[in-house]
């Protein structure tokens, strides 16, 4: 049947060990933390995505706690007028869900590992940090300490879905290749209403040559809505400077007048990277999600291609149970960090780029840009299928 240890219990965890699950693998899920974390972090699940977590049965509880957003816009920030509109149902006959569902990554870690918990075939350890492994031609040895003192398991494969600072991947002695921005990314979490206000949807998108923003409404644990507001920190500003108040509200009111009247419930600080892991598989561990790659978040991809990863990696497991191919297992690596690459990085800094642009002629090309891409249905269909990873998925796996 073949044991997976997945290391890390937060979204591309869980899906990764649900995946095992479902193909009948005996699974361990190691989670460092005592409780899922509910750091303001992804919440864009775009169509690719809920295509995978419906095969897993995940996607009508996912809807059931979260808001359903068929449109996304561009904004020109400094005169608040709407660039584009685009409109997911234009896929309509390419995928069953035509719109993205925001929400928060948290509440997906949370149901799956409800559901891990229901399954005879899995256990689910929180408060159990791995800290290395070791492996054979046919075996791997994890080691993990929890409150009560060292554990060590033995299984057929491990996978690394511990995040950003992944101890697998330092573990197996990987180069995370790649660069820091100079700039810090400030979460705001606003209860003021900003679509009744400015009209704009779900998920905007702000080009602004001093300051960029991305406005997400999301449902909240009381499923009465809030919007996330995604800044960058300004050149020399300290993170208790940006998190301050006054910088606060003069962030808010700078996107929409009145903005500094809803009340700010949480604010957050991070520091964003464009990293992709040099390898993706060594022996029997392998990586997956953030601790294979991270990018800046705006376009919302991450976790959507870490999930991707989860999905299509157990679908390699499963395969060579089978075949006892080997070379199914490397195309893991090539296939997945090469679409990493190709689609997730190279987007998420273009989208950046977009937005912050400071050369006039530059900036006033990309949002022309944007308004031919929404000018027709074919245009736009084309961009969205690349944006929601759509055209990633859908390219043809290399014959193993
Ligand atoms: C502001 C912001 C907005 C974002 N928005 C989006 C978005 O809209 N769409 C999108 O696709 N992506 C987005 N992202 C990226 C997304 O948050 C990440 O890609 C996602 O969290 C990756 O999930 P993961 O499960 O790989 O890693 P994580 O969420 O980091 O989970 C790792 C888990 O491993 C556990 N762990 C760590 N070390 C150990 C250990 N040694 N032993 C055991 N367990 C361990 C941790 O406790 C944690 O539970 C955003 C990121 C940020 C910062």
């Amino acid at each position: 049947m073949g044991h997976v240890i997945v290391v890390g219990g937060g979204p591309v965890g869980v899906v990764a060990a649900l995946a095992a699950a479902r193909s009948g693998f005996e699974v361990t899920v190691l989670e460092a933390a005592e409780q899922v974390q509910d750091d303001p972090r992804a919440s864009t699940l775009h169509p690719s995505t809920l295509e995978m977590l419906d095969d897993l049965g995940l996607v009508d509880e996912l809807i059931s706690v979260g808001l359903v957003a068929r449109h996304f816009d561009f904004w020109d920030k400094p005169s608040r007028s709407l660039v584009a509109r685009l409109d997911h149902d234009v896929l309509r006959h390419e995928t069953r869900f035509p719109f993205v569902v925001q929400t928060e990554q948290h509440k997906l870690a949370r149901i799956g590992l409800h559901r891990l918990a229901e399954m005879p075939n899995v256990e689910v350890r929180l408060g159990c940090t791995f800290t290395s492994l070791e492996q054979s031609a046919d075996s791997v040895v994890v080691h993990a300490q929890t409150a009560d003192g060292p554990v060590r398991l033995t299984g057929d494969w491990v996978i690394g879905c511990d995040g950003g600072r992944s101890a697998v991947r330092k573990g197996l002695g990987i180069e995370f290749e790649g660069y820091t921005w100079p700039e810090r990314f400030v979460v705001l979490t606003s209860l003021f209403d900003f679509a009744d206000a400015m009209s704009c949807s779900y998920r905007s998108y702000f080009a602004d040559p001093s300051e960029w923003s991305n406005l997400f409404k999301v449902a909240g644990e009381d499923l009465k809505g809030r919007w996330r507001v995604v800044l960058p920190t300004s050149v020399g500003e300290s993170d208790e400077q940006a998190l301050s108040d006054e910088a606060s509200m003069q962030r808010l009111e700078r996107i929409c007048p009145g903005a500094s009247q809803g009340e700010i419930v949480h604010r957050k600080i991070y520091r964003v990277h464009q990293r992709v892991a040099a390898q993706f598989r060594v022996g029997r561990a392998f990586l997956a999600g953030d601790a294979a790659h991270v990018n800046n978040p705006i376009g919302g991809l991450g976790l959507n291609c870490g999930i991707h990863d989860a999905v299509e990696l157990l679908e390699a497991l499963d395969d060579f149970r089978g075949s006892r191919n080997e070379d199914v297992l490397d195309a893991y690596e090539r296939r997945r960090r090469d679409l990493n690459i190709r689609y997730v990085q190279q987007q998420t800094v273009s989208n950046k780029k977009r937005l912050e642009e400071k050369d006039p002629v530059v900036r006033a090309q990309r949002l022309d840009e944007l308004r031919a891409i929404a000018s027709s249905e074919e245009s736009q269909r084309v961009f969205l299928r690349r944006t929601s990873l759509l055209e990633s998925v859908r390219e043809p796996h290399a014959s193993a």
